[in-house]
């Protein structure tokens, strides 16, 4: 194996987390225009798996997988409301909501999450990255537990606006 080759094990296949080459071309991505513009649909989906429960979901059209099932999920961002009923949908757990707009310090994310116990309103958390690390505090908004969906809570966290890329979940509470 040559040096690039060792030099290039990043992305979804090796780490399991997509790199910022795969989100940089992944059609479910926003831009960042359109995340500061307010709450959007973040789906991180880089694999062409055979799936398509987030297409379902969306009630107002801005998910597009078409008719090859393996297609990548394509947001259009004019269309998403951010009303984050594709995050609990994902069986991948992909999906975010994320907020540039919320206040002129803090960005909201909202994220799937699967373990007990759930965080509470007002809390102070962990804040992770796609890897799990640690970055930085986060303040829970709300937790809510779509019916249709039992086991994946939707947890909104609001976080220091410069770590908006990189949070995309809370690390596990202690039971
Ligand atoms: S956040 Fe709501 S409007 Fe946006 S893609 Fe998801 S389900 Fe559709
Ligand atoms: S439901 Fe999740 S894993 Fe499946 S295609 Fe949509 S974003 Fe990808």
């Amino acid at each position: 194996m040559s040096n690039t080759e060792n030099n290039t094990k990043e992305g979804i296949i090796y780490t399991g987390v997509p790199s910022k080459a795969e989100l940089a071309a992944a059609p479910g991505v926003p831009s960042e225009e359109r995340m500061c513009q307010g709450r959007v649909a973040c789906i991180e989906c880089v694999q062409g798996i055979p799936c398509n429960p987030c297409e379902g979901a969306c009630k107002f059209g801005a998910i597009t997988i078409g008719d090859e099932i393996t297609n990548l999920p394509h947001i259009d961002e004019e269309k998403c409301t951010g009303c984050g009923m594709c995050v609990a949908a994902c069986p991948g757990l992909a999906i975010t909501i994320v907020n540039k707009a919320f206040n002129q310090k803090e960005a909201t994310v909202d994220f799937p999450f699967e373990y007990i116990p759930l965080p509470e309103v007002g809390d102070e958390v962990d804040a992770v990255s796609r890897m799990g690390e640690v970055l930085c505090k986060g303040r829970i908004l709300s937790v809510k537990k779509p019916k249709s969906y039992a086991g994946t809570a939707v947890v909104s966290m609001a976080i220091p606006q410069e770590f908006a890329d990189e949070v995309r979940n809370m690390k596990r509470l202690p039971r």
